[in-house]
């Protein structure tokens, strides 16, 4: 039985934390914890490695967990904190006689093909840009050992895809932002070993999930081990991770990693 790795490389919200300017207790805490990159992804089984969004601190990211290759990246959706690292796979398509895959929502590949229009364009030498492939993805994907099946959600008015990622023995699940989990997705995150689902701060918000309603969606989907992602700082780590012990769910920082044996 091969073992599933995963690894989050970053756990922040869309301003990553601290937040330029910011003066508060968590901006401005000592506690490593505390410091939050934007959220991305990393899994690997056997020999195959895949990554789950490029946000602007990837390649940060890639140096300090030390990635040394990708065999397919998945975009969960467009927004910038999730794709504005994109370029910097140059250093791994490049390893690709054919590109590297990257998969996504077509909608999600419409706006990529807007916002790196130089990507597809001939006429840069050949590793001035990513060498890759879009895949528009609607239905599981086979990479490797894995199948990675993408996970419709609301999350405002943009096309977005949270991922179940399943070997023939572990299954977990990534929605790094929406606002709701519809019946038929919730469908898909039955018997899961890792549920890891966004949880923004106690404050409302229209396309986000509050710490409440995700806390609520964790209780409901049930998975043995259940994470939060997409922290902004309006949460302390310590004290949030207090919070939230009673219902078993873990408070990740950037780099927990873990393993489904
Ligand atoms: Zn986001
Ligand atoms: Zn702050
Ligand atoms: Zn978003």
């Amino acid at each position: 039985m091969s073992p599933l790795h995963y690894t989050l490389l970053g756990t922040g919200g869309s301003h990553g934390i601290p937040s330029i300017g910011c003066k508060c207790s968590v901006c401005t805490s000592p506690e490593p914890k505390n410091n939050r990159r934007r959220c991305s992804l990393h899994l690997s089984c056997e020999n195959t490695h895949i990554v789950i969004d490029t946000p602007p601190d990837f390649r940060e990211q890639v140096l300090t967990f030390a990635l040394s290759q990708i065999d397919a990246l998945f975009l969960t959706h467009a927004h910038a904190d999730h794709i504005m690292g994109f370029d910097d796979v140059r250093r791994f398509s490049h390893q690709h006689a054919t590109g590297l895959p990257v998969y996504s929502h077509p909608e999600t590949l419409t706006q990529m093909h807007t916002k790196f229009d130089y990507v597809l364009q001939t006429s840069y030498a050949p590793d001035a840009v990513p060498n890759i492939r879009f895949i528009p993805q609607e239905t599981a994907t086979q990479i490797g050992p894995l199948t990675i099946t993408p996970l419709p959600v609301p999350h405002g008015p943009i096309a977005t895809y949270g991922y179940r990622i399943e070997t023939a023995h572990h299954a977990l699940a990534y929605i790094p932002d929406c606002q709701a989990i519809p019946v038929a997705t919730l469908h898909l995150l039955e018997d899961l070993d890792l549920m890891i689902l966004n949880a923004l701060r106690p404050q409302p918000h229209p396309h986000h999930l509050t710490i409440e309603q995700s806390v609520n969606y964790l209780k409901q989907i049930n998975a043995r081990t259940s994470l939060i992602t997409h922290i902004t700082h309006k949460s302390d780590h310590h004290a949030l991770q207090k919070q939230l012990t009673p219902d078993h769910i873990i408070v990740p920082w950037d780099g927990y990693t873990g393993t489904l044996t």
